[in-house]
């Protein structure tokens, strides 16, 4: 009963399977052998048009070095307060831009609100030397509360990004996830509603330690590479980044390991809101949870052994009321839970309620 995160499992069997088999024979080294190009051919295909696409080994690196790629050392970042580039990245993005700094923009439920997004801008003149200079835009989809943009919502933002000559990235360390969510195609949901980057996610949907930085404009990327190598994020023997990605993509992969991943949600969500006294924040969409429960349900939960982490307030104030006797919490689910995990902890919370 594991729903401390999607990257508390291992990869899946068929990605560790590609692993195995690009292990045998020599290949040209730094992301120029035959495993790397398969899966840039079939990033152009999920994408719709030729990107430009670099494998690194974290979320952390991928979001930093693309920052870095769109924000002068003397720029703005305009992100969710909840956004993990601010909260969870020790700085990473301050140091690939060389300096650059985030601001936090409101919304509810971890989404930027195009209002406070052109209200905060408006503080930000171009030309006034005092400040930095707006640069870019980064969303999280999905965001950190669990919820989704929709494509509308994505390019309502982006348009006003770039009304104001701001570059437009997104943090899809669970684009899978969101994406048969909302059922919409990859192109829609990232360079069709004006992302001009994207970190595309693998590693917590089913690959071992693999992330793409996807420009869709190849002139963005014309230093990406140097950038990358001086971060240290060239692998020696980078088909093993590639032959990760051939094999996530490969027959739609990704996106079967994130309907199981959405599907236990959905499961878990059902389960727990006929536990009484159990509140869910909002209905999941993705593969995240977030739940109050009740203290003495906390506490059977981790007697009978589930994993999970408590959450402190970061936002979800405005969603969920807390009793005094409630504990938030938040429940993730992956391409490795089982159905059978999901009925234990719904019984085991159900015992104590
Ligand atoms: C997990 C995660 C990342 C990437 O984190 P790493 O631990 O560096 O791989 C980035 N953004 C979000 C929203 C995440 O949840």
């Amino acid at each position: 009963m594991d729903f401390a995160s999607d990257n508390a499992v291992g990869a899946s069997p068929r990605v560790l399977e590609a692993l195995l088999a690009a292990n045998d024979g020599a290949e040209p080294a730094y992301g120029h052998d035959c495993y790397s190009h398969r899966a840039r051919a079939l990033l152009n295909e999920v994408f719709e048009c030729e990107v430009s696409a670099y494998f690194v080994a974290t979320g952390t690196a991928s979001n930093a070095l693309a920052l870095g790629a769109i924000t002068p050392p003397w720029g703005a970042v305009f992100c969710h307060h909840q956004a993990h580039i601010a909260n969870d990245e020790c700085g990473a993005p301050e140091m690939f831009t060389a300096g650059a700094k985030l601001i936090g923009v409101d919304g509810v439920q971890g989404k930027i609100d195009p209002a406070a997004l052109r209200d905060i801008l408006s503080g930000f003149p171009a030309g006034t030397v005092r400040q930095v200079q707006p640069a870019s835009l980064s969303l999280s989809q999905a965001t950190e509360c669990g919820t989704l943009y929709d494509c509308g919502e994505i390019a309502e933002l982006a348009a006003i990004a770039h009304d104001r000559g701001l570059a437009v990235h997104m943090d899809g360390a669970r684009f899978a996830n969101a994406l048969v969510a909302i059922g919409c195609t990859a192109a829609e949901m990232s360079r069709k509603a004006g992302i001009d980057v994207l970190s595309f996610g693998a590693t917590k949907n089913g690959a071992l330690a693999c992330e793409a930085v996807i420009f869709f404009d190849e002139a963005k990327a014309a230093a990406f590479a140097y950038q990358c190598k001086r971060a240290g994020h060239v692998l020696s023997k980078g088909r093993m980044l590639g032959a990760q990605m051939a094999a996530y993509l490969a027959g739609g992969h990704w996106l079967d390991l994130a309907r199981l991943a959405n599907r236990r949600a959905a499961e878990l969500s059902d389960g727990l809101t006929k536990v009484p006294g159990v509140r869910l924040a909002f209905e999941p969409r993705g593969n995240q949870l977030f739940a109050a429960l009740p203290r003495p349900v906390d506490a059977a939960l981790r007697k009978a052994g589930a994993r999970y982490y408590e959450w402190g307030d970061r936002g979800f104030g405005r969603m969920l009321t807390l009793g005094t006797n409630d504990v938030l919490v938040r429940l993730v689910t992956s391409f490795a839970t089982s159905a059978d995990d999901v009925r234990a902890f719904v019984s085991a919370a159900r015992g104590a309620a």
